[in-house]
């Protein structure tokens, strides 16, 4: 078996450092029943959407449309479904689909389901998710998916004529699946008079989605029903609420981890008993705040308050057991202080909250169209988001809310959060559409219409990438190719180039790495330990062939766990990975792709990667002092290749968890951005190329001069 490892060849690196971003989490997010003890029945019968059941019968039989706002808990994604189902809209063999932004909300919601149902899971009740598909056709009646799925089963049946209804959920997100599936099913709709459409929210912003789906002013190619009306319904199954007294700084703070934690002991000290919610950005954070708050209860025991503080974290990536103490209630005489990133916002709900500190923060994903750079900052949450937070003190009783910023710079905020369709890389999305048959990008019904820069830059790398021909339509059969394959349309590239270099083999493990979080283990305070484990796998040529080093190792193990974990890999991370190869092994074989091993030839694999990756290489370009450790031996500054716009180009810089940190590599492609609090762009995966390598690979976007690549 061929192997890039290359034993003693050891790299001293910083590694362990790991995203907190909750919407990326594969982690399942806790869910929690205060009726567990109850028969499946009587909690059904229990939950606020029950109520409402005949109503929402009657509207969905009625209205093309149906928007359901109701919080998170009530019963919306669960039951809604099974309504449908026991009214008989699937009684002629056809299909409910309930969409979930996000891959673990589906396999946990369909399993819980299924429960309810008295079904085995992928029987009455299925689900989708890209890679795995847990549906028996013509006995599956409610399938739950994520919008990515739903988006493109359209390519097969464009009409979705296999679904009588789509729930579209947690639409309050405005992930950019879900909002490009919303301008679709618009589209759909039009064709089909009978379909039916459910777009629930746990947040009272659908105005929007009403207006979106209203067509009763449009006159449309083909009249609906006359007793279906095209203006959608509102149903809100909102439990009662009550308001929250909203509280200000009088003056601005520093560091909002402290002032959170003063702000709480105080409500602690001073208040009526009542749990304490607080909003922070990230897992550190939350982590901090919980130490000093423990710190704070030894102090508050020696003083004999009448309670005790009970402080809880919670966020996605931790373990269940521990998430589970931020759901229980705190035992008697204990007050509960839960410090939760925004996935308390409104992705899970807390029982017995009266307090919210909310430090109006936030991790956001943003986009720069002019560098064609993404990245990941704490950024000032909007005033929307800020009342969502509110609104989570006033389930119990009349609740306060303590804002840490003033009331000026409060309302500076914007007013709505920015949908993801608006602050995102859009070159999948531009894509899919084009094979949808979607061929005007600026005509298309969006429901957030993207910046203008965002689509010229997509379509810029699509053509770039041989999949879109002059007349800015799918190439046939590249661009066809690249639409199918269940990978971003570079990775796709990468794939369809190994096919050619002889090396699908290892571009496909690449692949499959690449398309699950990390498979390394972060285990709090082993940094030193997880980077030793790390480097008996590095190589010079970069993360990505590190990464198939450490494969090929645990391949050789016979897949054990044990091995795994005792090399800090996370082996479930790998299954799942290796379960993804396996598909993309499937697709590419379909798709007539020769799949053969480069037999340790390093260069073919890292050729095929630039195929997919050429717009992401970067020159080293200077080395300056590093302000922050003038000792070492200073920053290593990239400059992109390719950029288009005006404007200062971007300073990049390897990301410390390379492989590549303590290297000075000529040039480099990468596969991710993040950006530092400092401004700089800081690289991940990243491999080493040659110059020669890019002109090769896309003559039409670089030239050969002499020994170096130049943009054209
Ligand atoms: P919504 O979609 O409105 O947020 P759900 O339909 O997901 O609400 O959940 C309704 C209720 O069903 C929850 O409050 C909880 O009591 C129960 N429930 C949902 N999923 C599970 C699960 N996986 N395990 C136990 N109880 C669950
Ligand atoms: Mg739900």
């Amino acid at each position: 078996m061929a192997t890039f490892l290359r034993p003693g060849e050891k790299r001293p690196g910083a590694f362990g450092i790991t995203f907190d971003l909750d919407a990326g989490s594969t982690q399942a997010l806790p869910v929690f029943n205060k009726n567990e003890r109850l028969a499946l029945e009587e909690q059904r019968r229990r939950l606020p959407a029950f109520q409402h059941r005949r109503e929402i019968l009657y509207l969905v039989e009625h209205h093309a449309t149906t928007v359901i706002v109701g919080e998170t808990g009530s019963g919306k994604s669960t039951q809604i479904p099974q309504y449908l189902l026991e009214a008989g809209w699937c009684s002629d063999g056809r299909m409910v689909a309930c969409t979930q932004p996000r891959r673990v909300a589906v396999m946990t919601v369909a399993a819980r389901v299924a429960e309810e149902a008295g079904s085995v899971l992928g029987q009455t009740v299925g689900y989708g998710i890209r890679f795995e598909d847990v549906t028996t056709p013509g006995v599956t009646k409610i399938r739950f998916c994520t919008d990515g799925v739903l988006m493109r089963e359209m390519f097969e049946d464009p009409l979705l004529t296999q679904y009588s209804v789509v729930m579209v959920d947690e639409a309050h997100e405005r992930s950019l699946a879900t909002d490009t599936l919303l301008g679709l099913l618009k589209k759909v709709q039009r064709r089909r008079p009978d379909l039916r459409i459910i777009v629930a929210s746990a947040t009272l912003e659908a105005d929007k989605v009403v207006s979106f789906f209203d067509t009763s002013t449009v006159r449309g190619p083909k009249a609906l029903p006359s007793d279906t009306m095209r203006k959608p319904a509102l149903l809100s199954i909102e439990g009662r609420t009550h308001s929250s007294q909203i509280h200000y700084l009088e003056r601005p703070c520093s560091d909002y981890v402290r002032a959170a934690v003063q702000t709480a002991s105080d409500i602690h000290r001073e208040d009526a008993p009542g749990d304490i919610l607080i909003f922070l950005t990230g897992q550190q954070e939350c982590e901090d705040a919980v130490a000093l708050l423990e710190e704070e209860a030894r102090k508050v025991r020696q003083g004999k308050a009448r309670l005790r503080m009970a402080p809880a974290a919670l966020y996605a990536g931790l373990p269940a057991a521990a998430q589970l103490a931020a759901f229980e209630p705190a035992p008697r005489g204990y007050r509960k202080i839960v410090v939760a990133t925004n996935i308390a916002e409104t992705s899970v709900t807390i029982e017995g909250v009266c307090f919210v500190v909310d430090c109006c923060f936030a991790k956001q994903t943003a986009y720069n169209p002019l560098t064609g750079l993404g990245s990941l900052l704490v950024a000032p949450i909007s005033r929307a988001s800020a009342a969502q937070r509110a609104g989570r003190a006033g389930r119990l009783r009349p609740g306060h809310c303590f804002r840490l910023c003033t009331e000026a710079d409060f309302q500076q905020l914007a007013e709505a959060t920015v949908p993801e369709m608006q602050r995102s890389e859009l070159a999948s999305t531009v894509l899919q559409l084009k094979a949808l048959g979607v061929d005007n990008m600026m005509a298309f019904d969006w429901l957030a219409p993207p910046p203008a820069e965002t689509m010229v830059r997509a379509l810029e790398l699509l053509h770039a990438l041989g999949a879109l021909g002059a007349d800015a339509r799918l190439t046939s059969p590249l661009g066809q190719h690249l639409a199918e394959l269940p990978v971003d349309p570079r990775l796709g590239r990468a794939l369809l180039a190994s096919g050619e270099l002889g090396c699908a083999e290892e571009v496909l493990t690449i692949v499959a790495m690449l398309s699950v979080q990390s498979v390394w283990l972060s285990p709090h305070g082993q940094r030193k330990a997880l980077d030793a484990a790390k480097s008996k796998f590095a190589v010079g040529e970069g993360d990505l062939v590190s990464g198939l080093n450490a494969w090929h190792a645990w391949q050789e193990s016979g897949r054990l766990g044990k091995w795994a974990h005792h090399h800090f890999l996370n082996h479930r991370t790998l299954l799942r990975a290796a379960d993804i190869r396996a598909q993309l092994t499937h697709h590419l074989r379909r798709l007539g792709i020769p799949i053969r091993s480069s037999e340790g030839d390093v260069i073919s694999v890292q050729k095929a990667l630039t195929a997919g990756l050429f717009m992401n290489a970067v020159q080293l370009s200077e080395t300056t002092v590093d302000l922050q450790n003038p000792s070492s031996s200073g920053i290593n500054v990239y400059k992109m290749l390719h950029s288009s716009g005006p404007g200062e180009a971007p300073k990049l810089r390897v990301h410390a968890s390379s492989v590549l940190a303590r290297t000075r590599p000529q040039y480099l492609l990468f596969w991710q951005v993040q950006q530092s609090s400092s401004g700089w762009y800081e690289m991940q995966d990243v491999t080493a190329v040659e110059a020669d390598w890019l002109p090769e690979a896309a003559p039409h976007v670089f030239q050969r001069i002499g020994a170096r690549a130049h943009i054209q």
